[in-house]
This record gives structure tokens, sequence and C-alpha cells, in this order.
């Protein structure tokens, strides 16, 4: 009989609005820059093409709602507010019209971002990970099954702190499409079920210092709640 002498966590897992029922996340891809006013805020003037794609750990997904460090290593933490996607099929080069039939559900999502060391890692060019991808980095609400809220292109996106509203952009204000974002990110890797994607923010990017707790919403989905500890 086989032995596995190192066992890594078991795998993170997110509540869904029907109850007693959870999606198993297996990895976490995000995309940059996919809100013309955010782009311009952070100094850019392009759209970028094809869309930029980083990731997470599955290990950094916090379910809303809880209580978490303040991240080590920044002086510089920024919310972010985005559409989750949560994939129930993957795939490799999905068309953009079977692309929403790969959908399970969606969720109001915060990306987390030290940007501090995003800015030290973008005059570098070098990678972004580190800012990006940190433990407790990924806070998603409840995932809301398709069958239940359909398909969302437009609605309201809203990030408070401290309940002062610090973003306030729209779906429909996204440059890449949820079907443009999966069928170009299955051109280079080949999808799994699973498979989480935030689909990036609009503009009003911000601080959160400790003991501040922040609230990120999609119209017409359970917010992303996360408190940091004082
Ligand atoms: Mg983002």
């Amino acid at each position: 009989m086989a032995v596995l002498d190192v066992r890594p966590p078991n795998s993170t897992t997110l509540p869904t609005s029907k109850a007693d029922h959870y999606v198993g996340v297996h990895r976490v891809f995000c995309v940059g820059q996919n809100y013309a006013d955010h782009v311009a805020e952070m100094g850019g003037d392009a759209k970028a093409d094809p869309p930029i794609f980083f990731m997470k750990p599955a290990s950094a997904v916090v379910s809303s709602g809880q209580t978490i460090p303040f991240p080590p290593a920044t002086e510089n933490l920024h919310h972010e507010v985005e559409l989750v996607v949560v994939m129930k099929r993957g795939g490799a080069n999905i068309s953009e019209a079977d692309a929403l039939d790969h959908i399970y559900g969606y969720a109001a999502g915060n990306d987390l971002t030290r940007r501090d060391i995003q800015a030290a890692a973008k005059s570098k060019g070098a990678p972004w990970d580190m800012a990006k991808g940190f433990d407790n980095s990924a806070i998603v609400g409840t995932v809301h099954p398709v069958a239940e809220v359909g398909h969302l292109n437009t609605g309201a996106v809203v990030c408070f702190v401290d309940g002062e509203t610090r973003q306030n952009g729209d779906l429909n204000q996204m440059i890449w499409s949820v079907p443009e974002i999966i069928a170009t990110l299955s051109k280079l890797v080949t999808l799994e079920a699973g498979d989480i994607i935030m689909t990036g923010t609009p503009a009003g990017v911000g601080p959160i210092v400790k003991g501040q707790t922040c609230v990120c919403e999609i119209e017409g989905l359970s917010p992303a709640k996360v408190t940091f500890e004082a």
C-alpha cells in the first residue's frame, strides 16, 4: 500500500448560496487592467491586448466574513473589488460562444494587493507574484450558481472601507468580457473545474489599514467582507 509521507493542507472550499453546498477551488486566475478608469489611475493609457493574467495560490482564498491578520511586508495594502467567475468544467481552446456553459456561478471578490511591492516589481520589470499571491489575498463571497443569478455583464461594482465608498463602477465597463477572458485564458492553459477567475477592478483602489473592514459588492451577489486585525 502506498503511504503519503507528506500531506498538504486540504483544498480550499467556498460556500454557495444553496445550503450545505460548496465548491472546491483548484486555481485562482486574475485579470489585470480590465477597466479603463483603473488603467488610467495606475498610469497606463491603453487597452492591454491580449489581457494581462496573473495567479494567486488557491490557499490564498478566504471566504467572506472573516477577520484576518494584516498582511506582512507592506505599507500600502490596496482593495480591488472584482467579479469572480467559478468554473464548473474545464477545457482548452474554449470558444467565446461556449464559454458561458463552462461557468458554475459568480461571486463578489477582493483582489488584495501589496501595492508597494507591485510598484517596485513593475519598476524593475519583475514578476508581481509577491504583490498579489500572498496569504489571505483573495477574499471571495458566497458563490451564486448561474441557475440562480444568470450570467452577469452589467451591474454595480462597489467597494466600501469602514462604510466609506471607495470604488463605484459597473460590470459593463469591463474591457474584456467574461467569454473573451475564458476563451483567451483557455488558449494559454487547460482550464479545470474549480478554477476561479477574478476579472479586474474599476477605479478607486486605495489603502486599507489595520483594524478596518472592507466590503466588496457586486449587484445581485452576496458581499465579500473582510476585517483586518488591529
Ligand atoms: Mg485586480
